[in-house]
């Protein structure tokens, strides 16, 4: 065995593939965060995402409202009862989210692929009784990935998972980065407790994708799913392409077909 885990421990609808975490790729406005989370919530979510720092391509675009929108998180968590997820890139952004009761940090793309700045955040975390999920490193590296997880196991983290969000290429016909199935697919072989979430909205870059990344997901038996939703998507100030509406995702999830067979 590579990481010394423990469950997750995170809340699912019956009715639902375990663990659906759902919200906007960024909180932009408190009446933004808030609409969006109480639709969801209606809908039977229980796991609130919010990008609060973005790491963005190019410099000029919208960067997240940092430690401003942290109070927004709180109020969601107040008003709903949902747990609250962000991306965490640096110690600061560690420091902040635990003060404000973030409980589910995640570790993006971009961080996952340098050792340094993974260094950096695991010794950040030492002690820290948190959930955190690691996305999967730009580029198809999975010692990368794996590497990144056990920085964290080693600081403590126990409650750890694996996030699928794809592969960075410079063919962008169809995905927005490639799914590579394999590699999830081979992490799950070589540490069968991790749980591996899919990331459909970064996978697949386009609304239309959405519905069937899920179902490919669950047909693969991953563990949950992450999904970006937005009250009002075409107005998203981030990746607005890939955003669907709390309704749009709800009607997305119920036509999932769950089996139990997984392995
Ligand atoms: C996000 O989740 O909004 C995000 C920036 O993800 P990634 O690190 O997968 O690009
Ligand atoms: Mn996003």
């Amino acid at each position: 065995m590579e990481l010394e885990l423990q469950p997750l421990n995170l809340p699912s609808d019956n009715e639902r593939p375990s663990c659906i975490i759902a919200g906007p790729c960024s909180a932009e406005t408190e009446e933004q965060v808030l609409t969006t989370a109480k639709e969801l919530a209606a809908k039977g979510c229980h796991i609130f995402r919010a990008g609060i720092w973005k790491p963005r391509t190019k410099p000029g675009g919208f960067e997240g409202k940092g430690e401003e929108a942290l109070p927004w998180m709180k109020e969601v968590k107040e008003q709903t009862g949902m747990l609250t997820a962000t991306e965490v890139a640096t110690p600061e952004h560690v420091e902040q989210a635990l003060k404000y009761g973030i409980d589910v940090l995640w570790v993006g793309a971009r961080t996952s692929a340098n050792p340094f700045a993974m260094q950096a955040l695991a010794d950040s975390l030492k002690g820290a009784d948190v959930t955190v999920l690691v996305k999967n490193p730009v580029n198809p590296d999975l010692e990368l990935w794996i590497g990144a997880l056990q920085r964290l196991n080693q600081s403590g983290i126990k409650r750890l998972g694996a996030i699928h969000r794809g592969f960075s290429s410079y063919d962008k016909k169809i995905y927005r980065n490639l799914p590579m199935w394999q590699i999830p697919i081979e992490l799950h072989r070589r540490i069968p407790e991790l749980p591996i979430i899919c990331d459909p909205s970064h996978i697949g870059g386009r609304r239309d994708l959405i519905a069937p990344l899920c179902q490919q997901a669950m047909d693969l038996g991953f563990d949950g799913l992450i999904v970006e939703s937005h009250c009002n998507p075409d107005e998203a100030w981030s990746d607005a392409k890939q955003q669907v509406t709390p309704d749009i995702l709800d009607y997305i999830l119920s036509l999932l077909v769950v089996r139990d067979e997984h392995t």
